[in-house]
């Protein structure tokens, strides 16, 4: 029970589901809900996320930092991760850098293609 973590939805406990309503008889309520996996880490379906997008949104945004000009795509940051499936010799999976605007391929190993932090992109 340890690993229940609250929805973080602002309006979870005001939807009527008879999931969400708890306690004992003369004390029942509807309750915010708590579960083990959540949406984003935070909510517990897309309801809950959207309702709290709207409230918080633009002050997050403005938090995190706001866009304020156009982010352009180049070939120095267009290298995405892909595979072949089962391609290899071996039957495994070819992984492979992709540039999607030169079409240029590179090899990759396993462990490359899954370090998140590994990538061939110089700029955002
Ligand atoms: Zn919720």
């Amino acid at each position: 029970m340890s690993d229940l973590k609250y929805c973080q939805g602002p309006d979870c406990h005001t939807y009527n589901t008879q999931d969400r309503l708890k306690g004992t008889k003369p004390n029942k309520t509807f309750q915010t809900r708590r579960r083990s996996y959540l949406l984003f880490g935070e909510f517990c379906d897309r309801r809950c996320s959207e309702d709290w997008f709207r409230k918080h949104g633009t002050q997050a945004v403005t938090h995190f930092g706001r866009i304020t000009e156009a982010k352009h795509l180049t070939e120095h940051n267009a290298w995405v991760k892909d595979y072949d499936w089962r391609a290899s010799a071996d039957d495994s999976h070819r992984h492979y850098f992709l540039n999607t605007i030169t079409k240029e391929q590179r090899p990759l190993t396993e462990a490359q293609y899954n370090d998140s932090n590994y990538t061939l992109n110089t700029g955002e």
